[in-house]
């Protein structure tokens, strides 16, 4: 049913509801809040009320008032009316004395807050003589939780839930959002209530329980399709033909190496070189610390591809970050013969139709670039692998784009330093085999790492100034640009480090020092070259945001200064740290926060104990619980309208298994289309109809 079906939804409104996704009441309701207010707040529940004291109480009112005559010897009669209150969890009796137009003024069904003292009569409760104020909202908040959401524009939060509620209401229509996708045999065995239970409770729910109820069933659900998805997407690609590179090995590529790898780098490049002989497409994930030698891998990778005459190509999130990779593999692949050209935004136009002509005739065997590599006018001669570094960064489709340029259909491989616990990993990479470097190069030293307050400030000062009159490099990371933007998006925008002011309190304290800038909001022209001049030595110290946060290679840096540790999660922290530690020196991160919370305290302490990345992150997320793994940053995973993967952890496991099992499961046949159907449509949906 169409949303201009409902009342209220005119021209306007319903040209907002389009914009915001809603077309029908189904999608209306399928809308779900964003959270909930907890109204329960403004009063006690039955349960909760205390005799002999003033309480106040939020509640319905459950019967038609009562009103009765009460002779009394010696005096006039008494008038009592009676009400009877309920709440989720249990009833009151309210009572008045001589106000017989109270029966009148109440109205079955009605919320009201009574604030009035509690006796215990014949030992049940009852208020007498309450002061009472209508709630208001009060048709539409059936529980005491109130749910909130991201209104479209045109809509208040109350014009919004009332609409909510008259589509609930309506009686007609919204059987679409009410239809299962999840086979019966599922919902039975975990338990699920159904869809109709859980849509009508998550928007006002009726009671915790069926809140909770209401929430595991939406999120299951949504779990179960991406989950589902996936899989489908790893079905499909396993066993797809792919570039078998025969007899083509790496000895010439590892002998021009100025190091050895390590066994874990050498087992990797098995792992990969096993799938490319297989015959069968390469789809796989290398999971590696920062520092753990990715890079070098994934060159020994496309070095096989090339040598078997097919091209590779490189994305990374970052033009940074690019042209270091572009640097490093000209000057490896040039004396083997190949030529490698650089494609991002920032090409001048003629440089971009060069490397555009080059990677369309061939003459280009390995390409590296950012998101440029997937637009529309890329076409590869011959693309046999597709790799993409710093995976966390790149969302799934863009990841599978890269590999729809191709005529045939290259390997894939993709690299990330973050380490994810294994069952986010599952809904990150459900569809790759996985590899792990779990070993660092040798001679790596442990980074030092301290966490203090902002009044070190002067020490810190003299420890930038010994670093680097040793001859050394440092970084300095703020979370904000300049003044303005900590303003809008800090409540104590004092206490928000940023990059231009930081930059000039420094030049000012430690005069003399070749000190820079870098940002985000920057032309990539000026980036380079800040870039370049840091990597050559001649910027002493970086102050910047986290664009340096990936990848970022310079073996000089020992110094890392984290300014407002506190605004950053435990895996960026430890990405940031690992832009030091990458040569002979001792190296050194200062995490700086004057933020007295336990659980930064936690994070901060965490920091110091270890370097073990995947230990870190399995405590980011202890930590946070219901934070954010990832930070602000896009990180590729799926938006989910209701999960949270931190939160649902266990139900993520549910799922898992349930997707196991479905195959086997006794399901009818009407329920598999119904499900395949949802799968279809999720995938397109989320992963932009790649099958
Ligand atoms: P990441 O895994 O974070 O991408 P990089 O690939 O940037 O790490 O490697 C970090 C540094 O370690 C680079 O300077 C690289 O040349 C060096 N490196 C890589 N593998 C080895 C090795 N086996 N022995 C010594 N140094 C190595
Ligand atoms: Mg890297």
């Amino acid at each position: 049913m169409n949303i201009t079906k409902l009342n209220g939804v005119g021209a306007k409104r319903a040209h907002s509801l389009y914009n915001s996704g809603i077309y029908t009441v189904a999608d209306l309701l399928n809308h779900f809040p964003r959270d909930y207010d907890d109204r329960s707040q403004i009063g006690k529940t039955v349960a909760e009320l205390m005799p002999d004291a003033v309480n106040t109480l939020r509640g319905t009112i459950a019967a038609d008032p009562e009103s009765a005559r009460i002779p009394r010897r010696g005096a006039s009669a008494l008038n009592l009316t009676k009400l009877l209150i309920k709440d989720y969890t249990g009833t009151l009796e309210i009572v008045w004395f001589n106000q017989p137009y109270l029966k009148k003024y109440f109205k079955r069904g009605n919320e009201y807050i009574f604030t009035g003292k509690v006796r215990e009569i014949g030992g049940k409760l009852q208020m007498q003589s309450p002061e009472y104020e209508p709630c208001r909202d009060v048709e539409l908040s059936h529980g005491r939780i109130v749910p909130i959401y991201t209104t479209p524009k045109q809509f208040s939060q109350k014009t919004f839930r009332a609409l909510i509620h008259q589509a609930l209401d309506a009686g007609t229509g919204y059987d679409a959002a009410f239809s299962e996708y999840v086979p019966t045999a599922i919902r039975d065995k975990y338990s699920l209530c159904s869809r109709k239970t859980a849509i009508q409770n998550i928007h006002f729910p009726e009671s915790d329980t069926l809140f909770l109820a209401a929430r595991r069933r939406l999120v299951f659900e949504e779990l179960f399709f991406v989950q589902s998805a996936l899989q489908q997407l790893k079905d499909a690609v396993t066993g797809q033909a792919g570039l078998n590179v025969g007899s083509h090995g790496i000895g010439l590529f590892i002998s021009a190496l100025p190091f050895s790898l390590t066994n874990a780098q050498i087992a990797v490049l098995a792992d990969i070189r096993r799938d490319m002989i297989s015959g069968k497409r390469m789809n796989r994930l290398v999971q590696g610390d920062v520092g753990s030698g990715k890079t070098v891998v994934a060159m020994a990778a496309a070095y096989l591809v090339m040598q078997a005459g097919y091209q590779a190509a490189l994305m990374v999130p970052t033009e940074v970050l690019a042209s270091q990779h572009y640097s490093q593999c000209k000057q490896f692949f040039e004396p083997l013969g190949f030529e490698t050209v650089l494609l991002t935004g920032s090409l001048g136009a003629k440089e971009r139709r060069e490397s555009l002509a080059k990677i369309q005739n061939g003459f280009a065997n390995m390409v590296i670039g950012t998101h440029a590599l997937i637009q529309e006018k890329v076409e590869y001669a011959q693309l046999g692998l597709a790799i993409t570094d710093e995976q966390h960064r790149f969302g799934v489709n863009q990841r599978l784009n890269l590999t729809e340029k191709a005529q045939i259909i290259p390997h894939t491989l993709v690299m990330t330093a973050t380490p994810i616990p294994r069952t986010l990993g599952m809904i990150l990479y459900g569809d790759l085999d996985i590899s792990i470097i779990n070993e660092l190069p040798p001679g790596r030293q442990t980074i030092k790492t301290y966490s203090v307050g902002s009044k070190y400030q002067q020490r810190m000062h003299g420890f930038i100034r010994t670093e680097i009159e040793a001859g050394r490099q440092a970084y300095i990371i703020c979370p904000a640009i300049e003044a303005r933007e900590a303003d809008e998006n800090q409540e104590n925008p004092d206490q928000l480090k940023n990059v231009l002011d930081y930059t000039a309190e420094l030049s000012a304290a430690l005069p003399g020092m070749k000190i820079a800038h870098l940002h985000g909001k920057m032309k990539s022209t000026q980036k380079q070259e800040i870039m370049d001049a840091f990597k050559a030595g001649d910027i002493s110290v970086l102050v910047s945001t986290t664009v340096i946060e990936v990848g970022v290679h310079v073996a000089n840096a020992t110094l890392m200064i984290i300014e407002n540790a506190e605004r950053f999660g435990l895996s960026q922290l430890h990405q940031l740290r690992g832009r030091v530690g990458r040569g002979q020196h001792q190296s050194y991160c200062i995490l700086i926060t004057d933020t007295k919370a336990q659980e930064t305290k936690s994070r901060m302490k965490a920091m110091c104990d270890t370097s073990d990345g995947f230990v870190l992150a399995e405590l980011d997320l202890k930590i946070r619980g219901a934070g954010d793994f990832f930070g602000t940053r896009q990180h590729g995973l799926p938006t989910f309208s209701i999960a949270n993967l931190y939160r649902d952890m266990d139900i993520l496991k549910e799922v898992q298994q349930a997707i196991l099992e479905v195959h086997e499961m006794q399901i009818l046949e009407e329920e598999r289309t119904i499900m395949k159907q949802r799968l279809s449509r999720v995938l397109n949906d989320t992963y932009g109809g790649v099958m």
